[in-house]
């Protein structure tokens, strides 16, 4: 560190010693000038804590130079100390003073008051310095400050202790759109927008964070943005104590417009469909388990409407996905526009929607709600300059009554929906706690099913067909049947349609063709060769997709050793109507190769009389429904009647199935039908039974 230093200015070199001997002692650096010039040479670089000047020099006197040293502007403060010889007179010591001096000294010096005095010069010099500095260092450090302050992206304010602003840094002062002025001096509760439940300034969060001298964060505050519009802010509150007491405080804060945007993006994306602005999936199951919640403590209702569109598929295969999204966009609008305000609509699937009715008067309105959405949808839709219908079917669940979480309740809708669908479509049903054990039972079959065949539990039974003209035997019809150790005799119409979606059907299928053929096979070895006994295999639509199923079928029953002219196959109506080109090229190709085709349960499909012809069919099967009519009213004779014409006209030949009564089969004797099948001649029979019946009427 430097030594703060003394001027001596003498041309006496005895006193310039005397001096500087003096204050050797001290711990400072002593220059000496021998004249006046010397002096101001030496000042121009150097600072001196004091300067003992004499005053009667050659040249310049002591006066002279320190009146030019006090028109130096940097060193006009330096104190003198006049070293003088001239007698004490009061002139010499006013003009000294006038100059800015501060001492004098006469010699001899006392070398203790020199000392005395000089060192009292150096701690005020000291002091000084130091003071400078630290002004210095407290400048820089301000400086640093507002730069950082006015560089932060946050806005900084300061307050005083009634919350006053004392303080605005250039970003809060844009964010608040306002100027410094503007800002500075304002309380600081202009800028804040307390919570609409706390109107009172005096009550709000920040005042009262204020008030106990703590810190807070709040990420989801509201700013005044030049006293007329609002924005988001995310702040930090500070308060500054000193001590016990609140002097001041800080905010940080900043803008969180474009985050909030984003969030909101975000949100948008993950809870409502984007197609039809409806809450989707999971906002449902959100919103389903809040209303359970609330539905459970009021002790309301709530019911759920779960909607499946039946022919979607078709019209975004048909008129492409844009005419997809666009009908599903104007259905939501009609689905909305069936519920009231409170309702919820939303799209929980591709064509499925769910319709939330909470608390409704009576839960028979739900029931009327939808009616009302199946009416309005059936209204054609004008999709890219066609008119579009849809159908829907509709799944009804009631919380508390089907389940009282979402999960059961959507599942008790779903259920619901499902029985809609296969009790015709373009219809709703209520869940039922019958519906439930349905489920539960077809869940079992589900498992149980695909172990039925190894576990050889499968058989195949065998109904009698009968020539109506002469009660011969014709052939047999196989049917399926599962006797399960547990589940007892498992019905065709409950394990059939279970095995056809989950495509076991194809694989019971053929073994229940081979059992049957190898069993006609046996039949027709036993007869003397003049007689010939059919076999009738059901065949389910679900086969037909296998592909090559004409040739499959025709390979298996050629390796059965039957001849192919023996076989018949039923084929239901609707199998036929559902994919009528590739099953119709496969029912010709079956029939080239001799295979009788015969079509089941016609009456209850879609096929008109007028179709017929256009099918290659050989045999046409008359429902039970049908037969069941016979003699019961005048429309159903008719019926029965000309179903039997119109095959004849077609050289179709006609089977009527279901015959339980005399009376039926003599109609059917009277109205020339070809053969017949029924309770009233045989149940379906066992081999062994079966075997009995052919030896009874044909041996
Ligand atoms: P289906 O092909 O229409 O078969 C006739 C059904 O009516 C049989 O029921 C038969 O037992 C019953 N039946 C016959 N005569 C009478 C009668 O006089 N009165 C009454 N009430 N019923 C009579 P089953 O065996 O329960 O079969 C039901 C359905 O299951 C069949 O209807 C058929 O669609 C399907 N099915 C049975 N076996 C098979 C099979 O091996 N493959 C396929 N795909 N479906 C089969
Ligand atoms: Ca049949
Ligand atoms: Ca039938």
């Amino acid at each position: 560190m430097l030594k703060t230093k003394v001027l001596i200015v003498d041309d006496m070199k005895t006193n310039q010693l005397v001096l500087s001997g003096i204050l050797e002692d001290l711990c400072i650096d002593i220059d000496i000038a021998a004249c006046g010039d010397d002096a101001l040479t030496l000042l121009k670089d150097n600072e001196y804590a004091v300067i003992l000047m004499d005053i009667e020099m050659p040249g310049m006197n002591g006066f002279e130079c320190v009146s030019l040293i006090r028109q130096i502007e940097t060193r006009q403060h330096i104190p003198v100390i006049f070293v003088t010889a001239t007698e004490r007179d009061t002139k010499f010591i006013d003009q000294g003073y006038h100059l800015g001096a501060v001492d004098y000294l006469f010699k001899p010096v006392d070398a203790n008051t020199l000392v005395s005095k000089v060192r009292v010069f150096i701690s005020l010099y000291d002091q000084r310095i130091q003071l400078e500095q630290n002004l210095a260092e407290a400048r820089a450090m301000q400086d640093k400050n507002d730069q950082l302050l006015n560089f932060m992206a946050e806005g900084i304010l300061g307050l005083d202790d009634k919350n006053i602003i004392n303080f605005a840094n250039i970003a809060a002062c844009t964010l608040l759109t306002s100027n410094r002025e503007q800002v500075v001096g304002r309380p600081i509760k202009d800028f804040i927008n307390p919570k609409a439940s706390q109107k009172n300034w005096e009550g709000s969060d920040f005042s009262n964070i204020f008030k106990e001298g703590q810190c807070n964060h709040m990420d989801d505050a509201l700013f005044w943005r030049s006293d007329s519009e609002t924005f988001p802010v995310e702040y930090t509150q500070a308060t500054i104590l000193d001590g016990s007491n609140i002097v001041g405080g800080v905010v940080a804060f900043q803008d969180i417009s474009e985050r909030k945007k984003d969030q909101k993006r975000l949100l948008n994306l993950a809870r409502y469909d984007q197609v039809t602005q409806l809450p989707n999936r999971s906002m449902y199951w959100d919103f389903l388990s809040k209303s359970i919640a609330t539905a459970g403590r009021s002790n309301s209702n709530i019911a759920i409407l779960l909607l499946d569109l039946d022919n979607f598929k078709q019209v975004n295969d048909g008129l492409g996905h844009d005419a997809g999204d666009d009908l599903l966009i104007q259905l939501a609008k009609r689905l909305s526009q069936c519920v009231r305000e409170a309702d919820i609509v939303a799209r929980v699937g591709g064509d499925e929607f769910a319709i939330m009715l909470l608390n409704p008067r009576d839960i028979k309105v739900a029931a009327t709600i939808a009616q009302k959405i199946l009416s309005d949808i059936a209204l054609p839709f004008h999709i890219f300059s066609n008119d579009v219908s849809v159908r829907a079917s509709i799944g009804i669940a009631i919380y508390p009554d089907n389940g009282d979480t979402a999960t059961q309740l959507t599942k008790a809708a779903d259920t619901a929906m499902y029985h809609a669908k296969s009790s015709g479509r373009n219809t709703f049903k209520y869940f039922s706690r019958a519906m439930h054990e349905r489920v539960q039972y077809d869940m079992k079959i589900t498992q149980e099913l695909q172990k039925a065949i190894v576990k050889n539990q499968m058989s195949v039974h065998f109904q009698p067909q009968l020539r109506v003209n002469n009660n011969n035997l014709v052939g047999f019809e196989a049917l399926l049947r599962w006797s399960h150790p547990n589940l007892g005799q498992v019905k065709p119409e409950d394990f059939i349609p279970i095995a056809e979606t989950n495509g076991l059907i194809c694989e019971i299928g053929d073994w229940c063709l081979k059992q049957a053929l190898s069993q006609a096979k046996i039949w027709n070895e036993q007869l003397p060769s003049h007689e010939k006994v059919t076999i009738a295999v059901n065949v389910s639509s679900l086969q037909f997709n296998q592909s090559d199923f004409a040739q499959h079928i025709i390979n298996i029953t050629q390796d059965s050793g039957l001849a192919l002219e023996l076989l018949e196959l039923e084929i239901t109506e609707s199998a036929i109507m559902e994919n009528p080109q590739q099953t119709i090229d496969d029912l010709k190709l079956l029939r080239a190769a001799g295979i009788r085709i015969s079509m089941d349960d016609f009456g209850t499909g879609y096929s008109s009389l007028a179709q017929l012809k256009q099918l290659p069919i050989d045999v046409l099967k008359i429902d039970k429904s049908f037969i069941d009519e016979i003699n019961q009213n005048d429309s159903g004779n008719a019926i029965v009647k000309s179903i039997i014409d119109l095959a004849h006209s077609l050289h179709i030949s006609v089977v009527a199935e279901g015959v339980e009564t005399q009376e039926q089969f003599t109609y059917l004797q009277k109205n020339h039908c070809d053969v017949v099948q029924g309770y009233y001649f045989s149940k379906p029979l066992n081999v062994d039974n079966a075997n009995a019946y052919l030896r009874s009427t044909l041996l």
